[in-house]
This record gives structure tokens, C-alpha cells and sequence, in this order.
């Protein structure tokens, strides 16, 4: 595997970096840390002739208490005390991502936008060549659902699911403006798998917002994978909540690493505002979340057994987050 040449560009300003991108008909993407990016461009998963390197934007690397920018190294916020204590479930989730050296370049943004993942797309060109190319890069057909036109990749980023049961939002700047959205709508849930959000073009993700309500709940996150040093999720449960005598008000559930985008399971949560959290309602709930969930076979880890974990997994969260002690 090796990296073909490429163009590269350093702008120094968010406007700058719209107008190399709006110059290059040709295609451009933008370069964060590289750690996702770049072993894709290894493998030659859909190469761009240009990068855009964010790096050199003083505005991309603020932090600012709830406000944090998406050019901000998540070894740098692992290691911010002031975050960690506000929001213990996303620093659960940081602590999770991959290993220290990768999380030294890795960068908030770029984890939020990571590529989505499958076994048949992180293969060498030689690899993929040898079984016929997929939908996802350069192919026509899809080898985990044939009889669709869509793909199934695997949204494998610890940081989304954490953020989204906190109310985040993220600041989007593009060559029209700028625009203010909540997490889980910059991913497209209902597109064909292969376009993963909504982000428009040219458009830079510059920071994430956190509600001050976020500091009021309880949260968790727990994660499925098969080596505990560096792997991927195969799950990754967050659930937060605000506890009032074991009852829960503001409860939410996010799953990934097991569809194509992040979820949220409101129309779960909602109708239990304010009731008692109590071992069978909880049972309950998370044999409901196990039963909404459709993970295919394109990870490590075979559907069914995943499947079985979030009910296991999301049950241990709740029983985390309501502050019960035993697990029944
Ligand atoms: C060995 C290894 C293990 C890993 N394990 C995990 C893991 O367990 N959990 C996990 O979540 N991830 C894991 N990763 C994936 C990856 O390292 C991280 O998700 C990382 O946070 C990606 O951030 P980055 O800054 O390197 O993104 P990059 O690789 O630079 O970019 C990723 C994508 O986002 C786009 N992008 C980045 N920033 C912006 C922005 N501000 N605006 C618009 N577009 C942008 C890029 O164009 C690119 O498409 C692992 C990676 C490796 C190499
Ligand atoms: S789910 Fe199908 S189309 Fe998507 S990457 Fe895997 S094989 Fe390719």
C-alpha cells in the first residue's frame, strides 16, 4: 500500500479553505488529523487529487467551556479536566477511541466525519480488485445485501453517540453562510449508505456545541470490540439521563457501530419521561432498542451476537446511569 502524490493546500482562514475547494472542479478533500483519511487514500478508497488541510485555522482549534472546535485533538481533550468533569460520559467515550498516539493527530471533527466502515471497503486495492469492486468505491454491487442498491458501511465513531444523548449541536461553515444543526441531523440516515451526511459542499464542520442541560445528566458510554487496545466499535451505547428519585426525565439512548449512522431512540425514551427507571421497566426498554436495531454482516463480530449485545449493553447503561447497584 502506498500514497499516491496529491496536492496539498494550508489556508490559514475557514474562507480560504472554501475558496481552494471551489477552485478544484477536479474534487478536494478536507485533511484533519489524517488517521482516518489518509490509510483510506492508502488503500485507494475514493482518492481526491487535492487536501485541504484545516490545520492552520486558529478559529477550528478554540475551546471555549461548552463550545469546542472540531480541529481540537482528542488527546488534548482527554487531558482537559475542566471537559472531562463537565461531560464523564464523552470522556468515557475519548478514553475508547483507538490508542494515544492515534488520538495525538485524531481531531473532534474528523471523528464525527470518519468514513463509514466494512470489510469488503478497508481492503487493499489488490484485495478488492480480486473479488470484484463494491458500491461504495469504483463497483456496481453491494456483496453484503446483493439484492439492494445501497450500501450497509458501518458508522464506527465513538464520539457521535456520546455527544448525541447530550443535546450536541455542530456549527457547519459553508460558502453560503453559516448554520447551526443538532448532531444527528448531519447524518443521512435515509440516503443510499454511501453519502453519509448532509453536509453540503465545500461546507466545514468548525466546532461542537454542548446545551447546558448536557451537565445535568448522568451518562455513560460502553463499547463492544474485539481487542480493548485499539479496535473499532462493533457497538458503542451511550445513554444519559437526569435522575430525580430513580425517576428519569430527559432520557436518551444513541447506539453506533452498529448501522450506517448514529441513532437515537426517542420514540422509545420519551414515552417513559418522568416514570421510574425501576429492573423491569428497564429490561423492558432495552429488549425494545435490541429489537429495533438491523446489523448486517460486515464487521468482525457476526449481526446476531451484536444484535444480543445492545440488548445486554444498553440494559448495564441504564442500570449505570439510574445509579442502581446491581445489575438484574
Ligand atoms: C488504528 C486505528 C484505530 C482506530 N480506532 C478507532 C476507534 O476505536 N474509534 C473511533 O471512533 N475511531 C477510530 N479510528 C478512526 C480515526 O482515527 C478517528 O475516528 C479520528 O478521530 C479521525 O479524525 P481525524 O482528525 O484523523 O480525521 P481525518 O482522517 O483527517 O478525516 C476524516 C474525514 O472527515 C473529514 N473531515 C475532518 N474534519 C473535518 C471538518 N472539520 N470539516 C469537514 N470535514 C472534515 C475528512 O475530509 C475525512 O473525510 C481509528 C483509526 C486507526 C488508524
Ligand atoms: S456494505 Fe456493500 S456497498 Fe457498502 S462497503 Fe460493504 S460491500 Fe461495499
Amino acid at each position: 500500500m502506498h500514497l499516491d502524490p496529491f496536492e496539498l493546500h494550508r489556508p490559514t482562514t475557514v474562507e480560504e479553505a472554501h475558496r481552494l475547494y471551489a477552485e478544484r472542479p477536479a474534487g478536494a478533500d478536507y485533511l484533519a488529523g489524517g488517521t482516518d483519511l489518509l490509510p483510506n487514500y492508502k488503500m485507494h478508497l475514493n482518492l481526491r487529487p487535492t487536501l485541504i488541510s484545516l490545520d492552520r485555522i486558529p478559529e477550528l482549534a478554540r475551546r471555549d467551556g461548552a463550545r469546542v472546535g472540531a480541529m481540537v485533538r482528542l488527546g488534548d481533550l482527554e487531558r482537559d479536566a475542566d471537559f472531562v468533569g463537565r461531560y464523564p460520559g464523552v470522556a468515557r467515550a475519548l478514553r475508547e477511541i483507538a490508542t494515544p498516539l492515534v488520538r495525538a493527530s485524531a481531531t473532534l471533527g474528523g471523528n464525527l466525519l470518519l468514513e463509514t466502515r466494512c470489510f469488503f471497503f478497508n481492503q487493499s486495492e489488490f484485495w478488492r480488485a480480486s473479488l470484484g469492486y463494491c458500491l461504495k468505491a469504483d463497483g456496481d454491487r453491494c456483496h453484503v445485501v446483493p439484492q439492494k442498491e445501497r450500501c450497509y458501511a458501518t458508522f464506527s465513531g465513538d464520539l457521535a453517540p456520546a455527544l448525541a444523548v447530550l443535546d450536541a449541536e455542530v456549527e457547519l461553515a459553508g460558502p453560503g453562510g453559516r448554520r447551526t444543526i443538532p448532531l444527528l441531523d448531519l447524518y443521512d440516515r435515509a440516503g443510499d449508505g454511501i453519502r453519509r451526511t448532509h453536509l453540503r459542499p465545500g461546507e466545514i464542520l468548525t466546532s461542537v456545541l454542548l446545551p447546558p442541560a448536557a451537565r445535568e445528566r448522568s451518562a455513560t458510554y460502553s463499547k463492544l470490540r474485539v481487542r480493548p487496545s485499539f479496535d473499532f466499535p462493533e457497538l458503542g451505547v451511550a445513554v444519559a439521563a437526569r435522575i430525580v428519585d430513580g425517576r428519569a426525565t430527559e432520557l436518551r439512548i444513541a447506539l453506533g457501530g452498529i448501522e450506517t449512522c448514529p441513532r437515537r431512540f426517542d420514540e422509545l425514551t420519551t414515552p417513559l419521561e418522568g416514570a421510574p427507571l425501576d429492573g423491569p421497566r428497564r429490561r423492558e426498554l432495552a429488549a425494545a432498542v435490541q429489537a429495533a436495531v438491523r446489523p448486517v454482516h460486515n464487521t468482525f463480530l457476526p449481526p446476531d451476537y451484536r444484535r444480543r449485545m445492545v440488548g445486554v449493553y444498553v440494559r448495564r447503561a441504564l442500570t449505570e446511569v439510574v445509579g442502581a447497584t446491581a445489575v438484574p
